[in-house]
């Protein structure tokens, strides 16, 4: 199996004003085509951070991918950081050089000169052309292995990553892609999940490998292993999904939320919402797949007690004696809902989200969901997290899985 090392360059990286997504993205794309990433390295702009990124990656890597640093300006090294580390000179590359002053001549003589650059490579390096831009990525080979520079801009990383070095990399090295299966999971946290599965790992052949990947939107599992055992994964795959029943959502990677929508347009349900502590978020959640219109009547966004009362009919006697976070106020949300809507089915939430407004018996966390459907009205309480925008994330997933499971008939009254 050949190992990979990804070094991503940039001092907006180091400062934190931007998320080094390109590592993310790569460390994904080479273990699915089953090469291992030994090492993620982030570092500034410096020729000598460069270079002594490339230095520790050849450790324990036979491959090395940069990106970033390859644009026309003076903060952009790579080119001769690569050089330095090879030992050779920068070439220039004729193709690569009418290419560039032929796209930048519009732009003044000052913009050809600027970008002239782009036409420098390290010596001996294959040009892997950019579909997208204008800054070639290169690859080098060396004593010590391939190293290979792509530029920064995701969008372009991307496309010469999968145009031109995955298709090198199948063909120069012995990889063999993994066999990946996905088991998304909503309703519960990993741990339980753990134990409910702990005797199905426990005998795991060797070779296939279960991970956790737990969101707010819920757990993924994912289950990976070579090729050759494939029969043995999606067996073990089979045993998980009959284990946990109903909490599997889906069996690709995937979201609830995409699920639902696809279920709600399949069952020909109309749904609207009377949300409290979500504000909105369970139907804005919703809005972002297209055609929601084919189910989405509307939602209810009842903060105060009077809104409750005005919009939704809860009674303020209700109201009074129970208070606005209650499992007899959040029913009555629901079916105030169903009453003025039209709809099929209708959801309702209170809860508090905190930091702030809890108590001895209403902590901050305490979450109420009714659901109204065929004549029934299902509640469940919860007792979520402290902090706010968790609470409302969870309260999302949590009122979305309760369509879920009301829609394939397996919610509990
Ligand atoms: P340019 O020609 O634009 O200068 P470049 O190859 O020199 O490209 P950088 O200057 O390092 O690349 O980055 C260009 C932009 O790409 C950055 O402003 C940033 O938005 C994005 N970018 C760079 N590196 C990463 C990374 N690791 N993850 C996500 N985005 C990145
Ligand atoms: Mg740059």
């Amino acid at each position: 199996m050949i190992k990979c090392a990804i070094v991503t360059i940039g001092d907006e990286l180091l400062y934190g004003h931007i998320d080094d997504t390109n590592a993310t993205w790569l460390s994904q794309e080479l273990t699915k085509n089953g090469v291992i990433v030994s090492a993620r390295i982030t570092v500034g702009d410096g020729i000598s951070d460069i270079q002594g990124a490339l230095e520790v990656a050849f450790n324990n890597a036979e491959v090395v991918i940069l990106t970033g640093g390859l644009g026309p300006t003076q903060d952009d090294k790579t080119r001769e950081a690569i050089a330095l580390f090879c030992k050779r000179p920068l070439a220039r590359e004729e193709a690569l050089a009418s290419m560039l002053e032929k796209h930048f001549a519009p732009r003044g003589p000052g913009v050809v000169a600027l970008n002239e650059k782009l036409a420098w490579v390290c010596e001996g390096s294959e040009i892997l052309p950019n579909a997208k831009g204008t800054a070639a990525g290169t690859w080098v080979d060396e004593q010590r292995g391939a190293i290979i520079s792509l530029p920064g801009v995701p969008y372009e990383m991307k496309i010469i990553m999968e145009e031109e070095v995955l298709p090198r990399i199948c063909l120069r090295y012995d990889v063999e892609p993994l066999f990946i299966q996905w088991i998304m999971t909503a309703g519960q946290g990993e741990s339980s999940l753990s134990v409910a599965l702990e005797s199905i790992e426990r005998n795991m052949p060797k070779g296939v490998a279960l991970a956790y990947l737990p969101s707010l939107q819920g757990v993924r599992l994912r289950l990976t292993s070579s090729k050759e055992l494939e029969k043995e994964s999606k067996k073990i795959a089979q045993a998980i999904e009959a284990c946990l029943g109903h909490l599997v959502y889906a069996k690709e990677n995937t979201t609830l939320s995409h699920v639902v929508h696809n279920m709600l347009i399949e069952y020909r349900i109309k749904i609207a919402f009377a949300e409290s502590c979500t504000g909105g978020n369970i139907m804005a959640t919703l809005v972002k797949h297209p055609e929601s219109s084919q189910y989405l009547l509307g939602g209810h966004v009842v903060y105060s007690n009077d809104w409750k009362h005005q919009e939704i009919d809860v009674s303020k006697g209700l109201l009074d004696s129970c208070g606005a976070v209650s499992e007899e106020v959040a029913r009555s949300m629901a079916e105030g809902a169903m009453a003025n809507a039209g709809a099929d089915m209708t959801l309702a939430v209170t809860g508090i989200a905190g930091p702030g407004g809890g108590g001895p018996t209403k902590p901050v966390g305490t979450v109420h969901i009714a659901l109204c459907y065929n004549e029934i009205t299902y509640h469940k309480k919860f007792r979520l997290h402290t902090d706010r925008a968790v609470n409302i994330a969870l309260t999302t997933t949590l009122a979305l899985n309760m369509v879920r499971l009301a829609l394939q008939g397996s919610l509990e009254a």
